[in-house]
């Protein structure tokens, strides 16, 4: 106080005892914040209220409350109470769970945020750093309009989305901010965070099937596939939308490789086809139907033969052990597609498939992205194959994404240049 601060914080516990002699000493202007701390929960909205009235009573200028979050719909009741707040108040929430606490508050009136000073220097659980409060979330520029989008997942911290997204959002000048929604369970998640203000998001493990089941409706593609990878809130009646980029995504990357063999004819270079996928999961499901929508004959190779055979007998395509694709012999221009983590990293040495077997392909494409060059393109190269990266599907399905969240065209060699930068 001595040295001139213009903010003292003071725990309520400890207020009676403090209170009365600074009141006494506080310069003018100097501002005292009396603040409680939940380390165990997020109580209910009416233990808040109490503890608001308690802490108002004390003589304090500034009301902080800060709770811990069990999951992320804990968050939502203290956004609702810190928007009906009158006086200046600071409500946060601690843990993994509260992280959006921290970057939405501004919107709700909050009237600071906290940021640690640096990865790993941080005094509570769930603190961003204050340099990606600024660098990434650009802080400065919420308020009480900014829509917020983000992406839903468990895990969800390692997401490149949230740079991408907001340097875009930046760059058009759009008012938007997107975070990381770390989510249990996508139906409480879309029941709580219902208002126009969460305009949309990105979905990723283990969600996309069930978030699919949460749309009012569907695009019938991502129906096919049975997931979708972007939600939509629709402003004229807020129904959900949903869409499945990932299969654009790969698809357009693929077709855009083609073009670059045969020349561009009108309709799709995919048409007649044999396209080869490998792995039978929730990537493999999109490039499937993807292929088998542009008239694809369409094979599944996986580990587990009888989901493969699930997946090609859905589409009417043909299942192959990965015993048989060593020696599946697909007729000429035939595109093979890996859609495992098979030579992800720090795996990078592993390959999906023999090199020998891929001299039989035109084009070869990789769903894994890190890292961009994969061992199965390197070899795929050297056969003389087109090849087509994962970090193509990444960067074109964020693309997609960002038209339908704000209804404009994305900076597209923006987007590509933070991604590759991050990787
Ligand atoms: P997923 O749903 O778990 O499916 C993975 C598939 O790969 C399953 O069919 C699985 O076989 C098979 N598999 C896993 N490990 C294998 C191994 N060691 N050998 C042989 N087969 C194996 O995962 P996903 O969401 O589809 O993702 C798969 C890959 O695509 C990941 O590397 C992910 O990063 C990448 N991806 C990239 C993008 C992009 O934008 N570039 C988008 C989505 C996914 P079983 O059926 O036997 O389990």
């Amino acid at each position: 106080m001595e040295l001139g601060a213009d903010f003292i914080d003071v725990e309520l516990k400890a207020a009676p005892d403090f209170l009365p002699s600074l009141q006494e000493k506080k310069a003018a202007g100097c501002k005292i914040i009396v603040s409680n701390h939940n380390f165990e929960t997020t109580p209910s909205s009416e233990t808040i209220g109490s503890l608001i009235a308690q802490i108002l009573s004390s003589g304090a200028d500034v009301v902080k409350f800060v709770t811990t979050a069990q999951t992320i719909t804990d968050v939502a009741r203290v956004f609702q109470i810190l928007s009906r707040c009158q006086g200046p108040t600071i409500a946060l929430v601690m843990g993994q769970y509260g992280l959006i606490s921290r970057l939405l508050s501004p919107k709700y009136g909050g009237f600071l945020t906290f940021g640690s000073l640096a990865s790993g220097k941080e005094s509570a659980s769930g603190q961003p750093t204050l340099s990606d409060l600024n660098n990434i979330y650009g802080l400065r520029r919420i308020n009480r309009q900014t829509k917020v989008y983000g992406l839903i997942g468990k895990p969800v911290g390692h997401s490149k989305s949230p740079l991408i997204h907001n340097a875009a959002f930046r760059e058009i000048g759009y008012d938007g901010i997107y975070v990381p929604f770390l989510v249990d369970n996508v139906k409480d998640f879309l029941d709580t965070y219902n208002t126009p203000d969460f305009a949309g998001f990105s979905v990723t493990i283990p969600h996309k099937e069930a978030a699919l089941k949460c749309c009012d409706e569907v695009d019938p593609l991502a129906k096919a596939i049975g997931a979708v990878n972007t939600i939509v809130r629709r402003k004229s009646d807020g129904k959900l939308i949903g869409y499945n980029t990932d299969c654009g995504g790969a698809i357009s990357a693929i077709e855009d490789g083609l073009v670059g063999i045969t020349g561009s004819t009108g309709e799709s270079p995919l048409k007649g086809r044999c396209f080869v996928v490998i792995g039978a999961g929730g990537a493999g499901k999109a490039l499937a139907y993807g292929a088998r929508d542009k008239g694809c004959k369409v094979f599944i190779a996986n580990r587990n033969y009888d989901r493969a055979k699930l997946l090609a007998d859905s589409l009417g395509g043909e299942a192959l052990s990965l015993e048989q694709l060593n020696t599946f012999q697909p007729p000429r221009g035939a595109i093979l597609a890996n859609t495992t983590s098979v030579g992800m990293h720090p795996n990078i040495s592993e390959t999906p498939l023999a090199k020998d077997a891929l001299r039989n392909y035109s084009l070869v494409f990789d769903a894994v992205y890190t890292p961009i060059n994969t061992r199965l393109l390197r070899e795929a190269e050297e056969c003389g194959a087109v090849i087509v990266s994962g970090f193509e599907m990444f960067a074109r399905q964020a693309i997609q994404q960002f038209l339908h969240f704000t209804g404009v065209g994305a900076p597209e060699q923006l987007m590509r240049d933070i991604l590759v930068r991050s990787l």
